[in-house]
């Protein structure tokens, strides 16, 4: 039997912001013959890159064109198998609603040995930038993250998702906004405090902060986290701001 020497790191490379992905992570792209890197994930992450490595993007972004998902595994397995150290750069965490999991399984059927880098969820990093705590001892027991958009296109049940006292942190859900604030409206009332924060930890953040019977996705195009739930009281948000929510 041919012993394969060749690995892949499966990798999150956190939220935006380049410095917020992990020394292990940049350890990693610095020994990798070849990287597949999503669009999502900052460029600027690269600089970590030996300056002879592969580079392959292999963009996915909600309704664009996008690379299969099967073809990234079939690459990811064929690079390896040509005994190469492969970085799989996934944005966030490669667990988060991010097909890290169907990555891994391709590559363990295939034989190969994977190592596993975890990386800042944008759904915990984005908010704790703009200073919300997803959980707090008085206000939040626990913290769900949902996503608001599913293969079958059909809508989460908010109904049963949100419960009071458990922060709601939404991927994926600027599309279908309207439809999930009216749904959440009719349970918790327009004054539970919400906001939407786009492009998170990156120069080009934007956000709007207020309640859901304020808060307008209009003019943001994402990607973006939505985030329901007390906490938001906590948003450092200029006085202006917080007069207008
Ligand atoms: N694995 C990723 C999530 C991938 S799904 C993670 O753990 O963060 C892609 C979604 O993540 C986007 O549609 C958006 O909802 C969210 N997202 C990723 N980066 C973001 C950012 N910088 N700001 C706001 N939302 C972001």
């Amino acid at each position: 039997m041919v012993r394969l020497s060749g690995k892949v790191y499966l990798i999150g490379a956190g939220p935006g912001d380049p410095e917020l992905m992990t020394l292990k992570a940049a350890r990693a792209l610095g020994v990798a013959d070849v990287i597949l890197i999503d669009e999502l994930v900052s460029r600027g992450c690269l600089a970590h890159a030996r300056s002879d490595a592969k580079v392959i993007e292999v963009g996915k972004r909600g309704g664009c064109k996008s690379t299969p998902q099967a073809f990234i595994e079939k690459l990811l397995v064929l690079y390896a198998s040509e005994n190469r150290i492969v970085a799989r750069l996934k944005g966030g965490d490669p667990f988060v609603f991010g097909r890290g999991a169907e990555e891994l399984a391709a590559l363990e059927a295939a034989g190969i040995e994977v190592e596993i880098i975890p990386g800042i969820t944008a759904g915990i990093g984005v908010p704790a930038m703009l200073g919300i705590p997803v959980t707090h001892r008085a206000l939040a027991r626990g913290v769900m993250f949902v996503t608001g958009h599913t293969k079958d296109g059909t809508e989460p049940d908010w109904r049963n998702l949100a419960r009071p006292g458990t922060t709601l942190v939404i991927y994926m859900g600027l599309r279908s906004f309207e439809r999930t604030r009216q749904a959440l409206l009719a349970k918790f009332g327009p004054h539970k405090p919400a906001c939407i924060i786009e492009n998170g930890t990156l120069k080009t953040q934007r956000h709007a902060v207020g309640t859901l019977g304020t808060l307008s996705s209009q003019g943001f195009q994402g990607p973006a986290i939505i985030v329901v739930g007390e906490v938001v009281r906590f948003a450092r948000i200029a006085r202006a701001e917080r007069k207008a929510a």
